[in-house]
């Protein structure tokens, strides 16, 4: 067994302590990585707290890892010793079904293994995530990263990257397309990046005033701040698409009614409650309601060559673990630009 430092939460209602735990020893296609920078998403917040349903406790929360291979296997092939690698929301599927085959693992048939907060394919050991110094991880589903990227920019990419570029590519969002990025945080920022950097019309639509400069700083074209009434009117049936990245209840009939005909609003935040809207707000221009989930293996390892192309990193603030738990209270109150990193040589 491997000896492994972390941060975990041992409840619902409990904060973030030190932990210590064994990860397993290598099996013939695992790699072992130290672990350099893990990112902190809201979804870390929803699961540590029983947010979408009760968690499974000590929980090690962390789905934005990024390190270097300290160990491999002997069945190993793609990774070597010292290569820079990223681990993002899921550890394992079962490979055989077909949405498996055809790359999109998050739809596994038997489950795709989540990063942590799950329990692994032999049905008995939980899963433990980023907020630790090492990982064992089966190289099917290890990352590559480019050298010539900030490596504690590219941690979010592993999530809030992939769970962007996703949907946009999905929806072939684009030139002389007209989108709205609802919520500039960890999601949102990397949302307006990816839309603008594929030729879109881009529009933050925030609750946050404040966030105005940045936005434009980020490459939005335009601001719509929501708790001016003049400026949600003036959007009044103008987006292609809206990218909602709220993590919290919100108003879906007001911001549906910011769509063109036929126009489409993807969800991508994951608000604990379930959602309510006015079936007219979709008949009214015939408007469509989607949602998406993080992205598969191969689409993770696109956008991640991708942003090595293109230098597309996440802006971020970067942290100590012990800081860890100040971080949660200020990204619920929407404070963070705009993606805590935790720098795991601090633990
Ligand atoms: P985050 O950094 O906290 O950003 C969320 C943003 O939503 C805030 O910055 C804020 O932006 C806005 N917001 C917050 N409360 C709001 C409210 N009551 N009304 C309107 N806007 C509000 O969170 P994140 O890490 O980007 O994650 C966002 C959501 O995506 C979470 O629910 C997370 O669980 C989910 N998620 C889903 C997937 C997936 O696969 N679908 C993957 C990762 C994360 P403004 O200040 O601009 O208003
Ligand atoms: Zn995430």
């Amino acid at each position: 067994m491997l000896p492994t430092k972390a941060y975990a939460t041992h409840g619902p209602n409990d904060k973030l302590v030190p932990w210590n735990f064994d990860r397993r020893t290598l099996q013939t296609t695992d790699i072992l990585i130290d672990i350099y920078y893990c990112g902190v998403c809201h979804s870390d917040i929803h699961q540590a707290r029983s947010e979408w349903s009760k968690g499974i406790y000590p929980m090690v929360p962390g789905h934005e890892i990024v390190g270097k291979v300290a160990a491999i296997g002997k069945d190993v092939s793609k990774f070597k010793i010292g290569d820079l690698v990223g681990v993002g929301c899921m550890i394992d599927s079962c490979g055989n079904c077909p949405t498996c085959q055809n790359g999109y693992e998050q739809f596994c048939k038997s489950g795709a293994v989540y990063t942590y907060n799950a329990i692994e394919r032999d049905g008995i050991s939980p899963t433990y995530g980023g907020y630790s110094n090492k990982i064992v991880v089966r190289e099917a589903f290890v990352l590559h990263i480019s050298e010539k990227l900030d490596l504690a920019g590219v941690a979010p990419l592993l999530c809030a990257g992939i769970t962007t570029y996703s949907p946009i590519r999905k929806w072939k969002i684009g030139k002389g397309h007209k989108v709205g990025v609802l919520g500039l945080g960890g999601l949102g920022h990397m949302a307006v990046k990816f839309a603008v950097s594929f030729g879109a019309e881009v529009t933050v639509i925030s609750t946050s005033m404040n966030k105005k400069e940045d936005a434009e700083k980020l490459g939005a074209h335009q601001f719509c701040y929501t708790k001016d009434e003049t400026q949600v009117k003036q959007f009044s049936g103008y987006f292609d698409f809206i990218i909602d990245t709220v993590s919290a209840e919100h108003n879906y009939d007001m911001y549906l009614k910011m769509l063109n005909v036929y126009g489409v609003q993807i969800l991508v935040g994951i608000p604990d409650k379930p959602i309510a809207l006015n079936p007219f707000s979709l008949l009214s221009n015939g408007r469509t309601i989607t949602a998406s989930s993080i992205g598969g293996i191969p689409e993770t390892q696109e956008m991640l060559d991708y942003c090595a192309a293109h230098n597309i990193t996440s802006d971020v603030e970067i942290i100590p673990i012990s800081y860890i738990n100040e971080a949660y209270e200020r990204m619920i109150k929407s404070d963070v630009k705009y993606r805590f990193v935790i720098d795991l040589s601090t633990l």
